[in-house]
């Protein structure tokens, strides 16, 4: 039987591809964004007694209210946002799911989704999927930040969605709450929703404040915004995100979101609410401990040829290989991990089409001896 191929060029994710890559060859895997430690040891604990006590069938659809509660208090106490419970969070299987579900509850076809370039890989098949068409806006090198001349040209009546990751992944930069500004007057002539990923919005460094969308008033009315709490409490295989959206958005994305996953896991839901009500500081904890492993990474790695770019978030560093190799990035990662043992990401995949920037995301959400393996290996080069 013939099948349609509704993601033509699409193939495996380059996360899934490296991590294959780095068992394969006994790699380190500074590649694919998972920490190789543990999560709270008490949220492990709630998930088990939850379990434990029965609490085994579908949650609601919407999410457990006493987690939407939660996740209400947490944005209200650490960005002085009010959100609805009841009618704005969504609770989802991941960002990711959450991403999917904003962008079909957005676009049809005609309509246009704009992406900043280089973007995190799943925004762009979502949209394919839902017909509608991309525009690629480069981020300004080597900042990576917005190019606002550039962002005002590619909107249009058509526009139905604008895509924003922040922080950043895979660059690492954060935007400002003046870019927000300059991002909002942008957006007021048109029809555009915001799809605002925050999901490392907890893990900024250098003493920068997480700047949400979610406060800002311009954007508020018109902005989805995404969170995950893989990425907070180092559980990135439990999958459980949010999206929260004005109530009349909220409502078409609860269309979608029935018919994706219908509800997520029920005991890890409560678990999360309990630990968030248990431990309010511990987002602040992780940030700190994020910045520590930055801080170390980028130590170990003067001892290497490989210069690194500034992060002030996510758990992600761009690093320059141009002193090491003129290969373009899809091979040197590949010889990188066959011949030296360590496992990275290119950074063409989150690009429209590959630059000259010979550039790679590692990823430090590792314990010491991982990095300094990493580094005795990178210092080879
Ligand atoms: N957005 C970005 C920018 C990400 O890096 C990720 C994955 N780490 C997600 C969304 C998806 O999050 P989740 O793992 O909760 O699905
Ligand atoms: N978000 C993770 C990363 O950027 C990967 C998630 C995935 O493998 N889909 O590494």
């Amino acid at each position: 039987m013939d099948i349609a191929d509704k993601l033509p060029g699409v193939g495996t994710t380059i996360f899934t591809v490296m991590s294959r890559l780095a068992v394969e060859h006994g790699a380190v895997n500074l590649g694919q964004g998972i920490p190789d430690f543990q999560p709270p040891p008490r949220l492990v604990d709630l998930v088990e007694m939850h379990m434990r006590a029965g609490l085994n069938q579908y949650a609601p659809m919407a999410g457990d209210p006493l987690l939407r509660e939660r996740i209400a208090a947490d944005h209200a106490a650490r960005h002085g946002v009010a959100v609805d419970p009841e009618h704005e969070i969504t609770v989802t299987a991941g960002g990711t799911e959450a991403l999917f579900c904003a962008i079909q509850a957005t676009v049809g076809p005609g309509d246009e989704v704009v992406l900043l370039d280089p973007a995190y890989d799943s925004y762009a098949p979502a949209a394919v999927l839902a017909g509608a068409r991309i525009l690629r806006v480069p981020l300004t090198r080597p900042d990576f930040q917005p190019d606002w001349e550039a962002l005002a040209a590619a909107l249009s009546p058509r526009t139905r969605l604008v895509v924003v990751n922040n922080p950043n992944n895979p660059t690492g930069q954060v935007l400002d709450r003046a870019s927000l500004d300059r991002l909002a007057a942008l957006l007021e002539p048109t029809r555009a929703w915001l799809l605002a990923d925050e999901v490392y919005e907890r893990l900024t460094f250098d003493g920068r404040r997480h700047a949400t969308a979610l406060a800002h008033p311009g954007l508020r009315p018109r902005c989805f915004a995404v969170y995950s709490f893989g990425k907070v409490f180092d559980a990135t295989g439990w999958k459980v995100g949010y999206c929260i959206a004005p109530p009349q958005a909220t409502r078409e994305f609860r269309k979608v979101h029935q018919f994706v996953t219908f509800a997520v896991n029920a005991p890890v839901q409560r678990a999360l609410a309990d630990f968030l009500a248990e431990a309010p500081g511990y987002g602040a904890e992780v940030a700190a401990r994020a910045e520590a492993r930055r801080n170390l990474f980028g130590r170990l790695m003067t001892g290497t040829r490989l210069r690194l770019l500034p992060s002030h978030g996510t758990y992600f560093q761009l690093v320059d290989y141009s002193a090491v190799s003129s290969l373009p990035d899809l091979e040197f990662c590949r010889q990188l991990v066959e011949r030296h043992g360590v496992a990275v990401i290119p950074l063409s995949p989150f690009q429209e089409r590959p630059s000259d920037d010979r550039l790679l995301r590692c990823c430090f959400a590792k314990e010491p001896a991982t990095l300094e393996l990493a580094a005795e290996r990178l210092a080879a080069l």
